[in-house]
């Protein structure tokens, strides 16, 4: 493991991709930010380079035009990562895909709503918005599974 990969064990960049919503659970993230809750205590640094992060979260119901943008954010951080969605938006649609609200603006052409239809995702937080303390427990959870992926593709390079 190099210098650099032991310093960012348990300190994981995050990039945030917005994919449409109402923007609720971006203040979340950005409350999880500030002193009151403080997520860089827990050595988080909100980065949006997705080259150098380790972590993408996923927020808003991701209609067909920002599909392109989430799987080009996707393919450019590197591996192992961990993708989380935030908000049931981004889980499965939300508020969006409810009856009478069929808007060509944020329309699926497959009606298949989540993230995860467009990319894997590995941690889900639910809650419209979810609170800055259920974020930092779906971060907990990330930085455990990001943990393991890391021993996984180490232990592959080792053989
Ligand atoms: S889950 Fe709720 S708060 Fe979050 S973007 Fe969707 S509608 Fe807004």
């Amino acid at each position: 493991m190099g210098l650099i990969n032991w310093a960012r064990k348990k300190s994981p960049w995050i990039t945030h991709a917005h994919c449409g919503g109402c923007n609720g659970c971006d203040i979340e993230i950005a409350a999880a930010l500030t002193p009151r809750f403080d997520i860089e205590r827990l050595g988080c640094l909100l980065k949006n380079n997705p080259r150098y992060s380790d972590v993408l979260i996923i927020t808003g119901p991701v209609p067909k035009h920002t599909e392109p943008m989430l799987l080009r954010i996707y393919q450019q951080t590197p591996d192992p990562k961990i993708v989380m969605a935030i908000g049931e938006c981004a889980i499965a649609g939300g508020i969006y895909v409810e009856e009478g609200y069929d808007n060509y603006s944020i329309a699926r052409t497959d009606n298949a709503w989540g993230a995860d239809k467009v990319v894997p995702v590995d941690v889900y937080v639910p809650g419209c918005p979810p609170k800055p303390e259920a974020i930092i427990y779906g971060l907990s959870i990330a930085l455990k599974k990001l943990a393991e992926k890391k021993l996984k593709a180490e232990a592959a390079n080792t053989r």
